[in-house]
């Protein structure tokens, strides 16, 4: 296993932790494969569905081979995070006019987002290096994620985030956990710019995408799709684009799939972004291939509510190399989206329902056919955000707590509706 520059290819000290190479370009895992056989490794990831009390009850150390194969059991901080639901809903299928749909819902992570597939391996890791401090900016659920992985493992957490356009139950969360929680005037860009130039002067771990571990740990979100799928991928994967790092783990991880011969075809993949948050996908759309930042991103998906994206060439490489689309999504799409998830019974945060929303425009676009089957993965829980959902639910009357006397008659009256 190998730490180089995404950029420009040299190999940096893992030791001497750093985040971003000298020529400013981000880093990245590389494993060496060789030796390992496909075959061996599926069966010994079916035995692991077994698990239950040790590490690899997992379901991101399950693959512990293709994430961190040197990382010491000992080492490992784990709440057997992963193991999520793939389900299908006739409700949004039908309701998308498309032939097959699947959700993943990464929702059903311990604290309640996909965060935890990267953050228990960043936080081993991390611990293997002997930090006894961990952090994060975030716009709340990777500061949720990471207190409580810190917790568990009895270090420090020290989350950043931006005072406006966060979600106060993320914020509470990540207090409950016991994390010290720091206020900023800014956005998570401006945290993530302030980390990378002073992180290591203060001496503390980085728990955010733009350290490599993360991204490492992400990859199992799609192993884990398509171990349950018999290793079949549907013909597309659609997931919500804030920081860009899942892209780029689900590219990653993709690609190991690929050249491990664990699948034989390389799914297509878009990428949804809101509106006022989209600068991934105007540079996409436009041919472009340099990012330009969002000075001001603003969406009511608070996890993508994000202006300069760190992880944008890794994900724009993939995208490109491999035919994959983008769009974005008003808000306005995002919480009818949401509706859909949520009457379904599976349920999600804002965020997530952004590519159920973008599984409609791509159709309509004429991007997706609505003979090909489609994977949408859904980041957070319903309830990471509950001043939305009230928002959305009473304001408009779209729901609303009904008052009876407990008579037969009035409840009656109630329950037929009449
Ligand atoms: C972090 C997050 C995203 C965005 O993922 P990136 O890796 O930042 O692109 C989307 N949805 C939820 C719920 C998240 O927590
Ligand atoms: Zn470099």
């Amino acid at each position: 296993m190998k730490i180089v520059c995404y950029e420009c290819g040299k190999e940096q000290k893992d030791g001497n932790f750093v985040y971003r190479c000298s020529c400013g370009g981000l880093l990245e895992v590389i494993h060496d494969f060789t030796g390992l056989d496909a075959e061996k490794l599926k069966r010994l990831f079916a035995q692991r569905l077994s698990e239950r009390m040790s590490v690899y009850a997992s379901g991101v150390w399950s693959y512990k081979e293709l994430i961190h194969p040197e990382l010491a059991e000992s080492d490992i901080v784990t709440k057997y995070e992963g193991n999520t639901g793939l389900y299908r809903s006739e409700q949004i299928r039908s309701a998308l006019g498309i032939r097959e749909l699947w959700l993943k819902a990464q929702s059903e992570n311990p604290s309640g987002s996909f965060k935890d597939n990267g953050m228990t391996v960043a936080i081993s890791h991390g611990r293997a290096l002997g930090f006894e401090r961990f952090t994060c900016t975030s716009t709340g659920n990777t500061s949720s994620s990471l207190a409580m992985y810190a917790a568990l493992a009895e270090k420090e957490a020290i989350a950043l985030v931006p005072r406006k356009q966060i979600s106060l139950n993320k914020v509470l969360q990540t207090l409950a956990y016991g994390a010290k929680v720091i206020g900023f005037d800014g956005t998570y860009d401006d945290g993530i710019r302030f980390y990378e130039r002073y992180g290591r002067e203060l001496g503390v771990y980085i728990c955010n995408s733009i350290n490599p571990f993360r991204i490492e740990g992400q990859k199992s979100i799609v192993y884990e799709m398509a171990q349950s799928l018999n290793w079949e991928l549907p013909d597309w994967i659609v997931i919500p684009g804030g920081a860009l790092s899942n892209v780029t783990a689900l590219g990653k991880g993709l690609q190991d799939m690929l050249e491990l011969g664990f699948i034989r075809r390389m799914p297509k993949v878009a990428v949804v972004q809101a509106e006022g948050a989209s600068p991934f996908h105007m540079m996409m759309s436009q041919g472009k291939r340099n990012l330009e930042p969002v000075e001001r991103p603003s969406t009511i998906a608070s996890a993508m509510n994000i202006g300069n994206p760190p992880s944008w060439s890794k994900a724009r490489d993939f995208l490109s190399r491999t035919g994959g689309e983008t769009c974005s999504v008003t808000d306005e799409e995002i919480m009818e989206a949401k509706a859909l998830v949520d009457r379904s019974g599976i349920g999600c945060e804002p965020a997530s329902a952004a590519t159920v929303a973008g599984v409609w425009k791509l159709i309509a676009e004429k991007k997706i056919g609505a003979e090909e089957s489609v994977a949408c993965i859904l980041t957070g829980n319903l309830l990471k955000d509950t001043d939305v959902l009230r928002e959305y639910l009473l304001k408009d009357g779209r729901a609303q707590m009904l008052a009876a006397d407990l008579t037969v008659e009035s409840l009656e009256r109630l329950i037929r509706g009449s």
